[in-house]
């Protein structure tokens, strides 16, 4: 009998990209799919599902009767349903794109081209808590995952370029809005080639500075034609949470005890979809750019690296020719001016793709595997 899947989150950012993932891997056809909302209990549930209706999010009752949960519905939901679930009796698995469970002693992250082993010796050993890792440790992790398996790397300083849709959908929205309405509001100056720049330019800084009327809810503050550099909550030492969490999880998923130091500024750009990161990697011995390329070029069958040259760059290493596919883009690498054991190195990832969906998705698969 197929295992019971209750899919959680379908409506929102992650919930779509996997939605639509799994319908592309035919992953649907090995389960038993019921589809849950927190908004619209009752409503038409999509084409892959066993009900015609969404079932409640809320009801312990009837998420009590799935074998698997898979959870795209962000934190609040998952501090607010889990606990109840468990103390209920439940031992199914629940998968989650949300942090709040990354840190348990009890839960596994799931990024299955790095940690296969140590997913698999989790299920082995009982575990029913499997959560995928913060967007930007994933991408990071994807993209040196040869130089990290060879033991190279002493340490990462990571700078992200972190896009809005990292946010949910509403913070999309919230961008483009932005963009529009300062389009809109100047579109004479904008348009007129031979106007006065430095006016426009005045105007546009007022604005961002003192529109009252400017979208800018769900991010706090304007991110088109700006930039902001902090994400989430602060944590100690001036750190946010989401700098943070570059260190801690990318040790808990390579199964190290925080001996690879990472860290960073976590900055969000206006950029719609996929996530990049500037790293400098201190080494442990003298690699060359070509090795160092051949090892990152080599690791799994995600991997592009981009040659270092500007056509190439501006072409391949972009968010634009990063999102909506699987592909890990690695460029920029060359040696640094700073010391001969640094490198410099440029990735771009989607952070909805193998930062959020895929990983779940994989694991899932996996899951299967492990009950044939
Ligand atoms: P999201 O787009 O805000 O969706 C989350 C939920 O919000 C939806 O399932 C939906 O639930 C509700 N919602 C309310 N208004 C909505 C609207 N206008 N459009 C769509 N959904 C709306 O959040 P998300 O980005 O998918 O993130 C979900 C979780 O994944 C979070 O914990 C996040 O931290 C994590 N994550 C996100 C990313 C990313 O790049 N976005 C990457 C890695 C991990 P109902 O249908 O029940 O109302």
């Amino acid at each position: 009998m197929a295992l019971k899947l209750g899919f959680i989150g379908a409506r929102g950012m992650v919930g779509r990209v996997l939605l639509e993932r799994m319908r592309q891997e035919k992953d649907f056809e090995h389960f038993d799919t019921i589809f849950f909302s927190t908004s619209q209990v009752g409503q038409p549930a999509p084409e892959d599902s066993c009900e015609e209706k969404l079932w409640d999010a809320h009801s312990i009752e009837s998420l009590s009767q799935m074998d698997v949960i898979i959870s795209c519905q962000g934190g609040d939901y998952t501090n607010e349903l889990h606990s109840p679930l468990r103390q209920s009796g439940w031992k199914g698995y629940w998968v989650d794109a949300a942090s709040t469970l990354r840190m348990s002693s009890d839960s596994c992250l799931v990024l299955d081209p790095i940690n296969k082993n140590l997913i698999k010796e989790s299920l082995r050993n009982g575990t029913l808590d499997f959560v995928g890792s913060n967007c930007t440790v994933s991408l990071m992790l994807l993209a040196l995952a040869g130089p990290l398996k060879e033991g190279v790397v002493e340490w990462v300083n990571s700078h992200t370029y972190q896009a809005a849709s990292g946010g949910g959908a509403a913070h999309m929205r919230e961008l483009l809005k932005g963009m529009g309405y300062l389009y809109k509001k100047h579109q004479n100056l904008i348009d007129d080639d031979r106007g006065d720049i430095l006016a426009l330019d005045h105007l546009i800084s007022e604005d961002l500075r003192n529109a009252s009327d400017f979208p800018k809810e769900k991010f706090g503050a304007p991110l088109a034609a700006n930039l902001l550099p902090w994400i989430d909550s602060a944590v100690e030492m001036g750190q946010t949470r989401e700098e943070w969490k570059g260190m801690v999880e990318a040790n808990k998923i390579l199964g190290l005890n925080d001996s690879l130091g990472v860290d960073g500024t976590c900055v969000r750009v206006g950029a719609l979809r996929s996530h990049s990161q500037a790293l400098t990697l201190k080494l442990k011995k003298s690699v060359s750019a070509d090795e160092l390329e051949k090892m990152i070029g080599d690791a799994h069958e995600w991997v592009d690296v981009v040659a270092n040259n500007k056509e190439a760059t501006i072409k391949d290493l972009t968010p634009a020719a990063a999102s909506g596919t699987l592909r890990i883009k690695v460029g920029r690498i060359r040696p640094m001016k700073l010391s001969p054991d640094m490198m410099n190195v440029f990735t771009v990832g989607d952070q909805l793709l193998w930062g959020a969906a895929e990983p779940l998705r994989r694991f899932l698969r996996i899951l299967l595997e492990d009950k044939a």
